[in-house]
């Protein structure tokens, strides 16, 4: 059968009907393919990364990408999850709340994503127990098949129509074997046996392990990883395998046979130096082509544009290994020990780094353990120091006096959200006098609640997705340090995740004191961006976005890269660099 045949036959949703193809309006049989990826053998092995990869080397063909993220947990966002045990949470522009790995997204493509590209569990059931309720299913039983199943495919139809890519990227979350994660390949297997031949491609990511008493590469776990997927009625096309060191012919070969995969398709996905390595990897094992041959997209590729998009991206990996010296940036923060907790942070250092043509050192500098006597010398080899995103009151002080401290020292310092924060209340302190300045998210009876909730959280209960969500726009002050970091743009658009503020009725004593609101929203007295006087100190600056969440590897995050140039110019003594403008951020507006 034709799979339009098949399509048009399966989408009635009748009483009788066994199968059960929600499909959305205009929705273009063929038009749009499917990449899934899949985890065998255990999780963090990079699927996000691969898939992201994947992604680019396709698009720099000209084609239209759309990535979606399927996680298996019941949670509706990732937003009242701890970033110790699944990473930071990411914000999309229009506020949801997601997995990190939609930021690897962004980044690699150099794509804004939304709402329609990360789904759970949690929104897959609910929706379905919303039609349930409404009596959608016309006294049906409602079943994990054909009815949860169903749903999912409708997600991934319904993101081809909205964005009528060419090409919907998968990613499915967990590992294969995990019992919530089940269902999602089931519905990728339907998906593909709906969507005809030429379809969908399967990649599966694997794990070789290389035991260090053995001294080789073994693949038995990765060969019963591959086997679980493929009794779930899912036959790889590619098998992309993760390891410490290149992965041998030997090991390939094996797998090759064990899977059904040709050799030219099983992919040595061996540690590199930084993820942006990868797409060139994949490009160089001809897995890029190999991709376009089984979905039959030779025809919509554009060879002219995918030169120059590989040149530009061969360009920046030069800068990326050619930066030969080294600076050190404190992070003062409180999740120092799970670096998944400051993965866009981390990003953000990378491209600044690559652009200003140094190797960014972190060093991560726990709070809680900061005092007014070991401050100095915990912070005495930092050319820079940030303070990051973060909640509740343990390692506050810690961070407080760490900005005292760059404050006074004149050490360059970036705040970002909760780091603005402890900024604001350090300068309430130490130079505004005035004393038992603080946020009320720390001590409800302040004195001074120079940060208080935002009105509009006042009313609001609960902890699940309420806080000033998503992408804002910033009115930029002119003439100070900020306009000339953002090349005078007058308005910006940045990410937010923050409940507390700056409360407005202490703004005039702060800017009187010397401290300059930069950035302010451009309708309500929300303070957005700080600094302090170049003639006061070489680079303090503060935001309360997470600016660290759109800097991208070709367009970094201009205040990412001011410090970054700051502590270039402390460690060689020069001034910072702070007129010079950055060519390739352009305002987002
Ligand atoms: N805890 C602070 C607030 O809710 C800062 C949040 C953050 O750093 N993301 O306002």
């Amino acid at each position: 059968m034709n799979p339009n045949d098949l399509l048009a036959s399966v989408s009635t949703t009748s009483d009788e009907a066994e199968i059960y193809t929600p499909m959305p309006a205009g929705y273009k049989p063929g038009k749009t393919k499917y990449v899934v990826v899949f985890g065998t053998v255990m999780s963090g092995l990079g699927k996000g990364i691969l898939a992201s990869s994947l992604a680019k080397v396709l698009k720099d063909k000209g084609l239209t990408v759309a990535p979606i993220k399927l996680e298996g947990y019941l949670n509706l966002d990732s937003g009242t999850l701890n970033p110790f045990r699944h990473g930071e949470v990411f914000v999309l522009d229009d506020g949801i709340e997601c997995d990190m790995d939609l930021g690897t997204y962004e980044r690699m493509l150099d794509q804004d994503l939304t709402r329609l590209n990360f789904t759970t569990s949690g929104q897959i059931f609910s929706r379905v127990l919303e039609k349930e309720r409404k009596g959608s299913y016309l006294g049906r039983d409602v079943q994990m098949i054909p009815h949860v199943t169903g749903e999912v495919k409708a997600r991934l139809r319904e993101l081809a129509v909205n964005t009528d890519a060419d090409v919907v990227f998968v990613e499915i979350g967990g590992t294969v074997g995990d019992v919530e994660n089940n269902y999602f390949i089931e519905a990728m297997r339907q998906m593909a046996f709906e969507e005809g031949p030429g379809s969908t491609c399967f990649v599966a990511l694997t794990y070789v392990i290389e035991p260090a008493a053995l001294g080789e590469q073994k693949s038995k776990a990765a060969q019963l990883g591959i086997r679980s997927l493929m009794e779930c009625g899912i036959q790889p096309h590619v098998v992309a395998c993760r390891a410490r060191n290149p992965v041998g012919r030997k090991v390939r070969e094996k797998l090759a046979l064990y899977s059904s995969v040709p050799m030219d398709r099983v992919f040595s996905m061996h540690d590199c130096d930084s993820i942006y390595l990868i797409p060139e990897m994949l490009r160089g094992a001809g897995l890029d082509t190999a991709v376009i041959d089984i979905l039959k997209l030779a025809d919509r590729c554009h060879p002219e544009m995918e030169t120059r998009a590989r040149q530009t991206w061969t360009d920046y990996i030069t800068r990326l290994r050619a930066a030969s010296k080294t600076i050190t940036i404190g992070i003062t923060g409180k999740y120092t020990s799970v670096r998944d907790s400051y993965a866009s942070v981390i990003k953000a250092f990378e491209h600044a780094g690559t652009h200003a043509g140094v190797k960014v050192h972190i060093d991560w500098i726990d709070t809680t353990e900061i005092t007014e006597e070991n401050v100095a010398e915990k912070l005495a080899h930092c050319d820079a120091m940030m303070t990051p995103g973060g909640f509740g009151a343990r390692g506050a002080e810690g961070k407080i006096t760490c900005i005292r401290h760059a404050r006074t020292i004149g050490l360059p310092f970036l705040g970002i959200c909760y780091g603005f924060q402890m900024a604001v209340i350090e300068f309430a302190r130490n130079v505004c006098n005035l004393e038992g300045a603080n946020s009320t998210e720390i001590d409800p009876e302040s004195r001074h609640p120079v940060i208080d909730i935002l009105p509009e959280q006042k009313q609001i209960e609960g902890l699940g997705g309420n806080m000033r969500l998503g992408g804002r726009d910033l009115q930029i002050k002119p003439a100070t340090l900020t306009a000339a970091l953002f090349n005078n743009a007058p308005e910006v658009r940045m990410r937010f995740r923050h409940r507390w503020e700056v409360e407005p009725r202490y703004i005039e004593a702060i800017e009187k004191a010397g401290m300059i609101f930069s950035g302010k929203d451009p309708n309500f007295p929300i303070m957005q961006v700080l600094e302090l006087p170049q003639s006061t100190h070489p680079f303090f600056v503060a935001t309360q976005a997470h600016a660290e969440m759109t800097s991208r590897p070709l367009r970094p995050d201009p205040l990412y890269l001011g410090l970054v140039k700051a502590a270039i110019a402390r460690k060689s003594h020069a001034n910072p660099i702070t007129e010079s403008s950055n060519p390739t951020w352009t305002a987002s507006v």
